[in-house]
């Protein structure tokens, strides 16, 4: 999949609406709502304004009135193989058929360097939800020795991914520095008495701290990928770990700005709406699970071809601040950056008879820094440098910054006066 799509992603894209609007009822119905006709989508342009979006509310509600699955299904149920369950809930059916993003995660596996042969130690839930057991066949049919380790249980995980040899974790980074932690209680050396090499880390933010702990930890070369629990794996790095590669072969991807609705352009931030191609035992058109991405701009260094993004979050906390689109966490990545802070909370204003918009961060510290006007300094700079946003900025003990302000909901992070 390319952005902006290609003819032929625009061809594929059109097979799957004629083959949805002919087979669920939800579809069926919606397109009729309005006057979509698949035969007169004729360009991307008529899909991006014609075809409503699917959001994830209305997945769940559409369940909820008609268990389980809702008006969705496009199949007899005859032809589901597997049933999955994500937060909600939301069900899941899959036919036999359907590699559920096995194809793209293999291709991940191989471009982070991991051999056939090789014990990967799979540390996502298997129960319920679809994310272990969607690793575990990738890692098993490129060839590796798999161990469906699951979550919990640390110190059994630490014996086994020993015993067997593991050098390939995959899982969340929280959960690889919970196994250092429970090495070293162990009386082991995370580096030597485990073997991981490489690490697929997914399902949690991979903040350049944590990155740096973990390599320090296990001398681990860590691989941040990114998925949703209904439409599978989207975006994953290369060895040059200079954002993630779309990689979602079966889903067509629309990355649209989230104030305006028009496609975003390289550099800028959109909102993902993805449409999956081909058969599926429950088909999702036009879904958003209101997941914001940055476009990175220019050629990778690997050769890839396919567009880098890197996640921003969630749209709904999403500002606009002095006419750049932020989100809380691209400062929460800058500031996790000084040792000395925490919390954090963005104050805009607009002052009366002011031309311009002016914006504080009112940045929380831990402890008291050493030199409070070099630190101050040096945020502004690295803020301007990387959210592209000149800011004052205040030091403030954490205490006065309102928790809500804090990770992972920045629900106040951002506040407008
Ligand atoms: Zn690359």
């Amino acid at each position: 999949m390319h952005w902006p799509p290609t003819p032929d992603d625009f061809a594929r894209l059109r097979e799957t609406l004629a083959w949805v609007a002919d087979g669920s009822p939800y579809y069926r119905r919606l397109f009729a709502a309005a006057g979509v006709r698949v035969a007169d989508l004729r360009t991307y342009d008529v899909f991006l304004t014609r075809v409503p979006r699917t959001e994830k509310t209305d997945l769940a509600e559409n369940q909820r009135a008609h268990p389980p699955f809702g008006e969705f299904l496009a199949v007899p149920r005859e032809e589901i193989a597997s049933l999955h369950t994500s937060p909600g809930p939301i069900y899941i059916p899959r036919m036999a058929e359907e590699r559920g993003g096995t194809p793209v995660l293999k291709e991940a596996i191989a471009s982070m360097g991991v051999r056939p042969g090789e014990v990967a130690h799979v540390t996502l839930s298997y129960h319920v939800m679809p994310g272990g057991l969607r690793l575990h066949r990738a890692f098993e049919e490129h060839g590796c020795l798999v161990i469906n380790g699951g979550t919990g249980a640390s110190r059994l995980q630490v014996q086994i991914a020993r015993d067997y040899g593991a050098t390939v974790y995959a899982g969340t980074p929280s959960f690889l520095a919970n196994l250092g932690d429970t090495a070293r209680e162990m009386g082991l050396d995370p580096r030597r008495d485990l073997r991981y090499r490489v690490g697929f880390s997914t399902a949690e933010a991979l903040t350049p701290a944590l990155r740096g702990d973990l390599q320090a930890t296990f001398g681990v070369e860590l691989f941040d990928h990114i998925g949703e629990a209904q439409i599978g794996p989207v975006a994953g790095e290369c060895r040059a770990h200079d954002g993630m590669h779309l990689h979602a072969r079966d889903l067509f991807c629309e990355f649209l700005d989230p104030g305006s609705g028009e496609p975003a352009e390289p550099g800028g931030v959109g909102e993902l709406v993805a449409t999956q191609l081909g058969r599926h035992a429950l088909p999702l058109v036009r879904y958003a699970p209101r997941d914001a991405y940055r476009l990175l701009p220019g050629a990778c260094a690997c050769g890839n071809p396919a567009q880098r993004v890197a996640f921003v979050g969630q749209v709904g906390v999403i500002q606009k601040v002095k006419g750049v689109l932020v989100h809380p966490a691209q400062i929460h990545a800058v500031t996790t950056q000084f040792p000395e802070l925490g919390r954090f909370q963005v104050i805009v204003e607009h002052p009366a008879g002011q031309r311009y918009e002016r914006a504080v961060l009112r940045a929380g510290t831990t402890r008291t820094p050493a030199d409070p006007e070099a630190l101050r300094r040096s945020i502004a700079e690295r803020l301007k440098a990387t959210v592209l946003i000149q800011m004052d900025v205040e030091l403030v003990p954490e205490s006065d910054v309102p928790e809500a302000a804090g990770p992972p909901r920045f629900a106040e992070a951002v506040v407008k006066r």
